[in-house]
């Protein structure tokens, strides 16, 4: 009865193209001989340098401050010398401060790292404290810092804890490998999880296109007894969105303008629970993560461990570098991620996967007039109208726009995949999402 329900209205099935890279094991990057660390990794305010140019630092070793409650600190990833605090560009935000560090070639750790006895005794206090000082933000992508997320406000308990394993985004592999290759330090992060949370319900939701996954995940849960439950996910975009997620599992529809805790709920990606365990149990800081190189532009598509930091070019360059006919360089997937105009930009924390597209595999078109076919409000899986928010925000009408409900567009990009004009409903979103909250800002100062 229960599977009848897991998925939700909406949404699209575009090529999955998972076989580039789905068999590819996780391989170590070597390391590279400088990286770029972004003051600004994620949602929120940006670390402040607390290291000076020609500092010496270690790998794990924390290189800016968390500034305020909604902010994380970052950490060297490599061993070596500071040789520069300035400018970069940046993946997400086109540039933005970065501390540069030359590699000493030594890789030489910090003396901090290393395992806690008996963490799961811990105190829920200290764990968040480990979570807030090892850096976490949301690995699939938003870049939420974790600990936040995992601090609700007392009025709003989670009952319901949901482990984000849907890797909807096409060509993305890594989260799957992350399931198949560290199911057991996943699962414990699911349980330091729902400890600080204090919740009863748990469970592990991955799509139905990767069977190897949900096996593993239903063997280890049967044999360690857990209170959790694996389910199997219809496979559609944007499954792992939360509240499409949250919306399949559970039927519980979060609020327009609300967050999960508003329902009792929260999700984490696989990616996230894994650093979890990482940073309560080994008190590992994020320096690392996975990244899926892929796309018909990359000669060999591969799924890397990477330091955080390391540009784009070195992960492509390991890879076979990229085709001729290769026309896009994307961070992210290809329904929500970012065109990217240089390979100096760094890997973040969020960075889930890096695409090189060809012209087969892209549509640049130039945008047609609107035919009214309808198709975009089908599959909006918010129940929006993208193509008249997108009128009424190249018109600058933004009042009308967010009473339309603008801000509840969660970017899928799933109106313009289906668009026979090829509009760029997103490109306009954003923008009237940016202009309504200056707006609504401006009218509550
Ligand atoms: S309007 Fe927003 S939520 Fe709806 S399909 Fe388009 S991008 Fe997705
Ligand atoms: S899908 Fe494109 S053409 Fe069709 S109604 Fe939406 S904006 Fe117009």
């Amino acid at each position: 009865m229960r599977l009848k329900r897991l998925t939700f209205k909406g949404g699209v099935h575009p090529p999955e193209r998972k076989e580039l890279s789905e068999e590819q094991a996780i391989e170590a990057l070597p390391l590279p001989s400088y990286v770029v660390i972004p003051l600004q990794q994620h949602l929120g305010a940006p670390a402040e340098p607390i290291v000076a140019v020609g500092d010496m630092v270690r790998t794990g070793d924390k290189i800016c401050e968390a500034k305020g409650f909604v902010s994380v600190p970052s950490h060297a990833s490599i061993s070596g010398k500071v040789k520069a605090i300035e400018k970069r560009p940046h993946p997400v935000a086109g540039e933005a401060l970065a501390i540069v560090i030359e590699s000493d070639g030594k890789d030489e750790m910090s003396p901090n790292i290393g395992p806690v006895a008996n963490y799961l005794a811990l105190d829920v206090e200290e764990m968040k404290k480990k979570i807030q000082q090892a850096g976490l933000a949301g690995m699939g992508g938003a870049a939420f810092p974790t600990h936040v997320k995992l601090s609700p406000p007392a009025n709003k308990p989670i009952d319901t804890f949901i482990l984000n394993g849907a890797e909807c985004e096409p060509y993305l592999t890594a989260d799957h490998r992350l399931m198949l290759e560290h199911p057991n330090e996943i699962l414990e992060g699911v349980r330091i999880i729902m400890k600080i949370l204090g919740c009863k319900n748990g469970y592990i939701a991955i799509e139905k296109n990767k069977p190897d996954a949900i096996a593993v995940f239903q063997k280890l849960v049967n044999e360690a007894g857990d209170n959790l439950r694996v389910v199997a996910l219809n496979v559609k975009y944007p499954q792992g969105a939360e509240k499409q997620l949250i919306k399949a599992i559970t039927n519980r529809k979060v609020p327009a303008g609300g967050l999960p805790m508003d329902v009792g709920c929260l999700v984490h990606n696989v990616g996230t629970a894994k650093a979890v365990y990482e940073a309560v149990a080994l008190n590992k800081p994020l320096y690392e993560r996975v990244v899926t190189v892929s796309g018909r532009g990359i000669r060999q598509p591969k799924n890397l461990r990477v330091r955080i930091g390391t540009p784009f070019q070195n992960l492509i360059d390991f890879c076979g570098g990229l085709s001729d006919d290769t026309v896009k360089i994307i961070n992210g997937g290809p329904m929500m991620g970012i065109a990217q105009y240089t390979l100096e930009v760094p890997v973040t924390k969020g960075t889930s996967g890096i695409l090189a597209l060809t012209s087969s595999e892209t549509r640049i078109a130039e945008p047609q007039p609107c035919i009214r076919c309808g198709r975009c409000v089908e599959v909006c899986p918010m129940n929006l109208l993208p193509n008249t928010l997108a009128r009424l925000v190249e018109y600058k009408r933004f009042d009308e726009a967010r009473e339309l409900g603008v801000l509840d567009c969660i970017e899928c990009g799933s109106c313009a995949f289906v668009c026979p004009s090829k509009i760029r409903h997103v490109h306009h979103i954003k923008f009237g999402k940016l202009e309504v909250t200056k707006m609504m800002k401006a009218k509550a100062a």
